[in-house]
Parts: C-alpha cells; sequence; structure tokens
C-alpha cells in the first residue's frame, strides 16, 4: 500500500472514491471473457479513485503522481476486453469520464474531451448531418479516449478501416508523468505514437477526430441455409462499392441461437447476416439478397432502428458477451483471414469446436472477413494448439487472452511507443505492467 495522506491533501477539491466496494468494481474491465485471464486479474485492485473534471485537474494528478511514485492507470467506461485498464501493481485509477466536452464540432471533425461516450459523441455530429466513422459494439458507454487507446475498429470499418489507419485520428493532446507534467500535442502520424497504447505512455485529454457524413441505417438479417453462401454473401456485400453499409456480421449456426433477444426472427438453424444498410440503398441490397437466395427475417427502417434494439449490439465483441450469457464457459478468438476461402478451411476443420463468427471489414482498400470466433474452452494447451493451428495455416490471431500490448495484436515491439513511453513516463508509473518492452 502506498502513503496516500499527503497526496490526498494536495489533490483536495478532485472527486475521490475510496469505498472498497466501488474500488474493486472500477478496477475491473471485461476480462472474465478470458479463462486465462480471469484467475491473474480477478484480484487485482487499485487503492483508490480519482474522477478530475478538467484538464488542470488531470495534471494535478499526473504531478502528485510523479511526486510520490504511485502507479496510475487510467480508465475509460473499462469495457476493454484483455484486463487493459487493470491496476496490476495497485496505485490510483484515474477515471475520465467526468470529462465529456465537446470543444468544437464542424462538418467533418470534432475536437472532444476524452471521457465523452461515443454514443453521445455521434447523436451531437448527427445534429449537423455527420456520425462517428467507427464505434465499437460499446458504442454507448465506451468512450472516445479508451476506444482510440484500446479498441481497433467496429461498425464503421467496413467503409474506414480500422483505427491505426492513417486519417482516422487526426490530433491528441496528452499530459506526461514527468518531474513536471506537460501537456504535449501530437498531429499527423506522432499520433501513432498513443493510439492503442493502452494508456502507457500520456493520458490523453483531448482528440480531433474525423466524422462521416450520416446516413440513415436500416438494419436487416438476412438467413442463409448454408454458412459458406452467407460467408460469400458478406463478402460479395463488401465488396459492392453501389451499396452503402455500415455493418456485415456473418454468423454461422448455432451462434445465432444465442441472441435471445432475436429468438422470434432466426429459425435454429440457419446461418445469418446482421447488416447495417444505408436506406436509400435497400433496393440493390434486396437484389443482392436475391441472388444468394438469403431470407430477410428481420427489417427495421432507420427511425426505428435509432430507438431501442439495434443489430450493432449483437455485433463485434457482443456476439460473444450473447454466447457467454447463455454459456459462461464459452470464449473467443480474434483473427483476420486473407478471404473466405480460408474461413471455409478452418470452419470445415475445426467445425462446432470453433464457431465461426465475421466482421467484414476494409484493410489496405481490400474487403476481407475479420473473425471473432466462438469456443468452448476446455485446455490452455487446447486453446494454444487450436491458435497455432490457425497462425500456421496463414490466419493472423490477436490473441484476446493476454493482458500484454505487444502480445495482442501487434507481435512486435512498437519502438516508437516505448521511446514516447520513456520520454512522457520516466518512472514507469503508467499502467505498470501492460507494454513488454519497458517491463
Ligand atoms: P477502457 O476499457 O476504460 O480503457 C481501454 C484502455 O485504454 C485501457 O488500457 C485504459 O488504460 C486506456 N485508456 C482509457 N482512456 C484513456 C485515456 N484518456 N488516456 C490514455 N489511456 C486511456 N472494441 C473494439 O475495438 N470494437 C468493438 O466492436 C468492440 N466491441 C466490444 C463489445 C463488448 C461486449 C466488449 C465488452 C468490448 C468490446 N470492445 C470493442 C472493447 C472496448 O469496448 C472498446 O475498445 C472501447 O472503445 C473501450 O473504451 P472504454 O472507454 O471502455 O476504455
Amino acid at each position: 500500500m502506498y502513503a496516500y495522506g499527503n497526496f490526498l491533501v494536495e489533490l483536495e477539491g478532485i472527486e475521490v472514491i475510496n469505498s472498497p466496494t466501488q474500488v474493486a468494481k472500477l478496477s475491473e474491465d471485461y476480462f472474465r471473457f478470458s479463462p486465462i485471464l480471469t484467475p491473474v486479474l480477478e484480484n487485482k485492485v487499485a487503492d483508490l479513485v480519482l474522477r478530475p473534471k478538467t484538464e488542470s485537474e488531470v495534471i494535478q494528478i499526473a504531478q502528485a503522481c510523479v511526486k510520490h511514485r504511485i502507479p496510475l492507470t487510467v480508465r475509460g467506461a473499462g469495457t476493454g476486453n484483455y484486463g487493459q485498464c487493470v491496476p496490476l501493481n495497485r496505485g490510483i485509477i484515474l477515471d475520465i469520464t467526468r470529462m465529456q466536452g465537446i470543444k468544437w464540432l464542424k462538418p467533418g471533425l470534432a475536437c472532444v474531451e476524452a471521457g465523452i461516450k461515443l454514443g453521445a459523441l455521434d447523436r451531437k455530429a448527427q445534429e449537423i448531418g455527420w456520425e462517428t466513422r467507427m464505434v465499437p459494439s460499446t458504442f454507448r458507454s465506451a468512450t472516445v479516449g479508451g476506444f482510440i487507446a484500446g479498441g481497433s475498429g467496429g461498425i464503421g470499418s467496413i467503409l474506414y478501416g480500422q483505427l491505426r489507419d492513417r486519417g482516422n485520428l487526426r490530433a491528441v493532446r496528452v499530459v506526461t508523468l514527468e518531474d513536471t507534467p506537460r501537456i504535449i500535442e501530437l498531429r499527423g502520424d506522432d499520433v501513432q505514437k498513443v493510439n492503442h497504447a493502452y494508456g502507457t505512455n500520456g493520458i490523453i485529454t483531448e482528440l480531433e477526430i474525423p466524422l462521416a457524413p450520416a446516413y440513415g441505417w436500416a438494419e436487416c438479417i438476412v438467413a442463409f441455409k448454408e454458412f459458406e453462401v452467407a460467408a460469400n454473401f458478406g463478402q460479395a456485400l463488401g465488396n459492392a462499392d453501389g451499396i452503402m453499409k455500415k455493418m456485415i456480421s456473418v454468423h454461422a449456426a448455432p451462434i445465432p441461437s444465442f441472441f435471445i433477444a432475436l429468438k422470434s426472427y432466426i429459425s435454429t438453424s440457419s446461418h445469418c447476416a446482421l447488416v447495417l444498410v444505408a436506406e436509400s440503398d435497400l433496393e440493390p441490397f434486396k437484389s443482392l439478397v436475391q441472388e444468394y437466395k438469403g431470407e430477410i427475417c428481420y427489417e427495421k427502417s432507420a427511425q426505428d432502428a435509432s430507438k431501442g434494439l439495434t443489430l450493432v449490439e449483437f455485433s463485434w465483441n457482443h456476439t460473444t458477451l450473447h454466447a457467454r450469457t447463455v454459456d459462461p464457459s464459452l470464449t473467443y478468438l480474434q483473427s483476420l483471414f486473407p478471404d473466405v476461402e480460408k474461413v471455409m478451411e478452418m470452419y470445415r476443420y475445426f467445425s462446432d469446436e470453433v464457431m465461426m463468427h465475421l466482421e467484414f471489414i476494409r484493410m489496405n482498400g481490400k474487403i476481407i472477413p475479420a473473425a471473432i470466433q466462438i469456443m468452448e474452452f476446455t485446455t490452455s494447451d487446447r486453446l494454444e494448439e487450436i491458435i497455432k493451428y490457425h497462425e500456421d495455416h496463414g490466419v493472423l490471431i490477436a490473441n484476446p487472452h493476454t493482458y500484454l500490448l505487444e502480445d495482442g495484436g501487434m507481435k512486435a515491439v512498437n519502438q516508437e511507443q516505448l521511446d514516447f513511453k520513456r520520454l512522457v513516463d520516466p518512472y514507469g508509473l503508467m499502467n505498470v505492467g501492460k507494454m513488454r518492452a519497458y517491463l
């Protein structure tokens, strides 16, 4: 336990949470999706939580942490999947969610404080005919800062690629943990220094992010008798340049049976595609559905879809959430496939042991199937075997069963992020233990 007496005196006026139950809750994220991470992380708890309202309060906290050598872990909404915001070495949690301001919003661009929720930004942008380019399926609660520091992409990635793609993050303001904390503004390619760095090298307080023209997105589920046809339909829709779409989420049976709220629409044995398509493009979309002999078993207008139930919350890692609600022993993988042919090879090889869930995305100008497969966990050895088999056969696995930054999707040390960490966090206080290169 660190000594917090003087530390807290220096931070008078800043909201502190020290109730053990609340601190424990705010020390968690969704690491329980992984049976490997659960035993390692479930007892990792911070000493207290601080909730700044302004950037100057963030600087005050940074200053006190440096002075007293107290570890600091930034937390957005805590919806990360790999224990990203779990404090491995106690210290404080800096909860950024009170910083929710929009500094400015204009056609194509927004400048926001890091704690604003993606859903809230979307609503504001829509008032001027724009929307966020991409959101995670946790858009209702996830923060913009947390998405940049911990996420990868999501609904919209079929149009705009992933967060790491040049242009998808324009600028960030970062508070350092130097003897005298500074604010550094990163623009252009320099933003990659902190993009997807798990908050190991700076507290992001403000971001400039690009927007997309807003469409009215209709929501449809298309059912298929064969999974191969569903997967090929997903690819064809992704390739159909004349049809605007924001999400193509394809699920092999029995995954749709985990979607309890959609049960009355989808027959138990069918494979299906959950799609967000521009309402004005429904006509060509339906022609494509017909070509692939799919059956539209659910359709919601853009207006209806904007209220209540949305298919977004059955896509990406929400699929895993629904599956685990039905069967908590299920876990998941994250993969990038080169093409549908390779998807089918793995689908046939693993059969029901690895249930196929695809999310089509744009990568370097090409549409490819990413996947968040659902699987029964038996042993760590078998999990490793499955991962290795995929890798040996040309499928990239972004391992979701590790909290180490480099061991997930990156696979290699990011020298630029490491150099920036050495500069801005000379005492190694930020999100301790998450950057392998710095251990
Ligand atoms: P947190 O979980 O609070 O933090 C994530 C990481 O960022 C942590 O390392 C934290 O320390 C760091 N961080 C947070 N704020 C800051 C800051 N201001 N400065 C520096 N570091 C910071 N992810 C996707 O990419 N796409 C998806 O579609 C998706 N779907 C999901 C579905 C479910 C059901 C779940 C549980 C997770 C999903 N995720 C997805 C993961 C996660 O929800 C997103 O990445 C989300 O954007 C994280 O935001 P957050 O505010 O919850 O961040």
